[in-house]
């Protein structure tokens, strides 16, 4: 059987990040698609790790090369999910996890049959303006910018199939594992042709 996709959309400060590393001895073999960004790196992220870091030129070289399954503007910046890693990850049966952007979402959504994704928030926008402001990894500019744009993402929250309310991180995590293990479970049409082929011959 090929691998499954996982999409995790929601604002930046939701806790996407905690929950998948909470979560990572619970869900089995899963490969995380770094995306490419022109954004500047914060400090602590590495190159490779948390992002591809590139320059503006660099990453419309990539889009003129057709190398990104889908990209988006967010904040000012390109982000994009490179085509590549992500299908030999696929092909070796793994769970394929994004981090990606409401837009991106509908973007893969149209692409990728059998497509499991939730949308992870905290509780309130309050809450998540107090979020952003004690990491302080950003500028008061930037982080002003990420609450106008979750006003926004927040509308598309619809268009999930799960969502989470991280207020409780060991329930978030509780609930991650759950949707990522039954993910896995879905089959695409393709995958559901070969399973009748070799129920109706296998031995
Ligand atoms: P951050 O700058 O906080 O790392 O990410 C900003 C936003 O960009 C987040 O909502 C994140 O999910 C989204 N994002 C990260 N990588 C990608 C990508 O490859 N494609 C799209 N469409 N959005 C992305």
């Amino acid at each position: 059987m090929s691998g499954a996709v996982l999409i995790l959309s929601g604002p930046s400060g939701a806790g996407k990040s905690t929950i998948i590393s909470k979560s990572e001895d619970r869900i089995g073999e899963f490969y995380f698609s770094i995306s490419t960004t022109t954004r500047e790196p914060r400090d602590g992220e590495i190159d490779g790790v948390d992002y591809h870091f590139v320059s503006k030129d660099e990453f419309e070289r990539g889009i003129e090369r057709g190398d990104f399954l889908e990209y988006a503007e967010v904040y000012g910046n390109y982000y994009g999910t490179s085509i590549k890693p992500v299908e030999s990850a696929l092909a070796e049966g793994k769970l394929v996890i994004f981090d990606i952007d409401v837009q991106g979402h509908r973007l893969i959504r149209e692409r990728i049959e059998s497509v499991t994704s939730i949308f992870i928030t905290p509780p309130t926008l309050s809450e998540l303006k107090r979020r952003l402001y004690s990491r302080s990894t950003d500028s008061k500019e930037s982080i002003e910018r990420r609450l106008e744009s979750a006003k926004m993402e927040i509308k598309a929250i619809g268009e999930f199939d799960f969502v989470i309310i991280n207020s409780d991180i060991d329930i978030s995590v509780e609930h991650f594992v759950t949707i990522a293990n039954s993910a896995r479970l879905k089959f695409s049409k393709h995958d559901l042709e070969k399973l009748i082929l070799h129920w109706e011959n296998g031995d």
